[in-house]
């Protein structure tokens, strides 16, 4: 039986964030009213993700101002107050982006995400997933003053998220998930150094642990690049090097990519969650289209191992499309599992 889940975070309420953005624009409400905004969207985010049908649900990372900041910012070391330009995503959606400066050793004085599993867990039925942002996608992302090697940097990131991962796991989160869409640009680095920083970030978690490699968010810069995009073909390297790892499950993106749904049998005895749902458009799509992409995935593996899930997150959609692409999501697994 296929199950399902989203890959992280859904659309914030216009409480918490201004409609359509991947940041959160700070909020109207601050302190203890603020954390009372957070608890009700969670509430509700969490509940729409059971209305739907999904197996396993997140926070739709409804405390968080942005997937990476929302760890990053409970570390030390890092000034968040300046920033540098940065090459990031070695310039392929745009030139540079504004960085956080590294000016220390980077050191996690207290958990960041715990508190806030406990509270999704405590309005859950369902499994829950946490997700966080992986090394080599954190070293790409800040202005390093300190480590001056991103190698280096990545392996004490690792360190720092491994600690954070084994206490979620700990606490109870049923998947732990490194967000990588790096893996999907420096195929080089991600063979000499990304699957060891990695696999040192999950070590020891007690968890299902999980990576999630994609070609972005459905933003206008990302979708730009993927209209004139024509070289799909870095799952291919990078499947069979996670085939040999540690790391449990693999989510990569499927629906609004030119990748080959074959690649999945380059991923050995690994489970897949397989993107069907495009998160870069507001048109829903059917059951019916879910349960084709679905299938054409299942003809290259077994289904005991399939995940269907989105893309990436649904932040940037409007929140009545991002909960009607969830109901799709579950209804085309239906139809695959019926059949
Ligand atoms: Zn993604």
């Amino acid at each position: 039986m296929i199950r399902s889940m989203i890959v992280g975070s859904l659309p914030r309420p216009a409480w918490l964030a201004a409609p359509g953005g991947v940041f959160a624009k700070p909020a109207t409400p601050a302190g203890a009213t603020r954390r009372e905004a957070e608890d009700d969207a969670v509430r509700l985010a969490v509940r729409a993700q059971i209305d739907a049908g999904l197996d396993v649900v997140t926070d739709g990372e409804q405390r968080r101002r942005h997937y990476i900041w929302g760890f990053c910012e409970g570390l030390t070391g890092i000034d968040f107050t300046r920033s540098e330009r940065v090459r990031a995503r070695g310039g392929r959606y745009q030139a540079d982006t504004p960085g956080p400066i590294v000016t220390g050793p980077v050191r996690r004085p207290h958990p960041v995400l715990l508190d806030a599993l406990k509270a999704t867990i405590a309005v859950s039925d369902r499994p829950v997933k946490v997700t966080l942002p992986g090394p080599m996608t954190v070293v790409d992302t800040l202005a390093d003053r300190h480590y001056g090697d991103r190698r280096r940097f990545a392996f004490e990131m690792a360190r720092v998220l491994n600690d954070e991962a084994c206490e979620l796991a700990e606490a109870g989160a049923a998947i732990i998930q490194f967000d990588e869409p790096c893996f999907n640009i420096y195929l080089d680095e991600v063979d000499e150094w990304g699957i060891d920083a990695l696999q040192m970030a999950a070590d020891g978690v007690r968890s299902t642990r999980a990576v999630h490699i994609c070609y972005g968010y459905g933003v206008p810069v990302v979708l730009a690049w993927k209209n004139h995009n024509t070289d799909w073909s870095h799952y291919h390297r990078t499947l069979p090097l996670l085939a040999g790892s540690t790391i449990d499950q693999i989510s990569i993106e499927l629906a609004a990519s030119g990748v080959d749904p074959a690649v999945v049998a380059l991923a050995g005895d690994k489970e897949i969650a397989a993107g069907v749902i495009d998160v870069g458009t507001d048109d829903v799509e059917t059951p019916e289209i879910v349960a084709k992409r679905l299938s054409a995935v299942a003809a290259h593996m077994s289904t005991d191992r399939l995940w269907a899930s989105t893309d990436c997150g649904l932040v940037p959609r409007p929140r009545a499309v991002a909960e009607a692409k969830m109901r799709a999501l579950a209804a085309g697994v239906a139809l695959v599992n019926l059949s």
